[in-house]
């Protein structure tokens, strides 16, 4: 039963996050939106969901490479509503670029955004899961927590990162009433892919054209591009009572891509 739950998504603003909100929200429960853009549209979607769903939204600007910024966002969060029942670790950036010419800056960003936050959260968030006896973790990995592609070195030490921080967390808390996965989309045509196509393009030296049909879609059997709400589906059941068996798992959503 999700309805009164309160559900955390890091990086909610926009693409997967935001679906994934989308869907707590009309389940009934209270959601905390976090992540960046123009404070206009998300004060848009907070009200939207809030009047659609009649429940509560918050949102918080936490930036997600800041462990400072992350902590003041957990106890607001706790502070407000008592608990975070459901806590989705979705923030997330991409760099592409060969390993030897690869910004440090940028490696330490995506590292720190995609693996080092769900750390800050998931340390906070147990406190108050275990005295509840009751919780969920959902960590957005990615088929690249399985699998490498050239020239997203960081991307995918981060993303296999994630891998074995759910495992770990997950058999550290399995007798609490808490559950640890992660869903490992495969490609999903949000900001973040988009953003991505010239790059990959510029890398391999080939058209934005060949990146989509000949490395995006190449890479998954079926030949499609997994969707925001098939993602928002899968985060949904794991949060639900018919889930409390599935725990540590790493779940491909990824249309056969590691199948191979
Ligand atoms: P997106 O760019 O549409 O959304 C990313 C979200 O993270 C935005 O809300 C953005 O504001 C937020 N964000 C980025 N940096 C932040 C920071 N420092 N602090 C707070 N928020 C920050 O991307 P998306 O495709 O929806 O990606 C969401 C997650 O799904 C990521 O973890 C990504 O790695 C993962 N994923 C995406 C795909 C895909 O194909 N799109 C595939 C597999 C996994």
């Amino acid at each position: 039963m999700l309805r009164g739950k309160t559900a955390l998504i890091t990086g909610s603003t926009s693409g997967i996050g935001q679906g994934i909100a989308e869907a707590f929200a009309a389940k009934g429960c209270n959601v905390v939106l976090n992540g960046f853009g123009d404070p206009a549209e998300i004060e848009l979607l907070r009200s939207r969901l809030a009047a659609d769903h009649g429940v509560t939204v918050r949102y918080d600007n936490a930036d997600m490479s800041k462990g400072d910024s992350i902590t003041a966002m957990m106890d607001k969060a706790i502070a407000e509503f008592g608990c975070v029942d459901i806590l989705v670790n979705n923030a997330g950036i991409q760099h592409v670029a060969p390993i030897d010419d690869f910004p440090i800056e940028k490696w330490e960003a995506v590292v720190a955004i995609d693996l080092m936050s769900s750390f800050y959260t998931i340390r906070r968030a147990l406190q108050a899961m275990k005295a509840n006896k009751w919780g969920r973790i959902i960590n957005v990995a990615s088929a690249h927590a399985l699998v490498a592609s050239p020239y997203k070195s960081a991307y995918v030490a981060a993303k296999h990162g994630v891998a074995g921080l759910t495992k770990t967390v997950a058999l550290e808390v399995a007798e609490q009433g808490i559950t640890v996965n992660a869903v490992c989309p495969g490609y999903v045509l949000t900001p973040l892919v988009e953003k991505q196509i010239p790059d990959t393009a510029k890398a391999r030296g080939i058209t934005e054209e060949q990146v989509i049909k000949d490395v995006l879609l190449a890479a998954q059997p079926t030949k499609q591009f997994v969707t925001v709400e098939q993602v928002a589906s899968l985060c949904l059941f794991l949060a639900s009572d018919d889930a409390a068996s599935i725990t540590g798992a790493i779940m491909p959503i990824e249309g056969g891509w590691t199948a191979h």
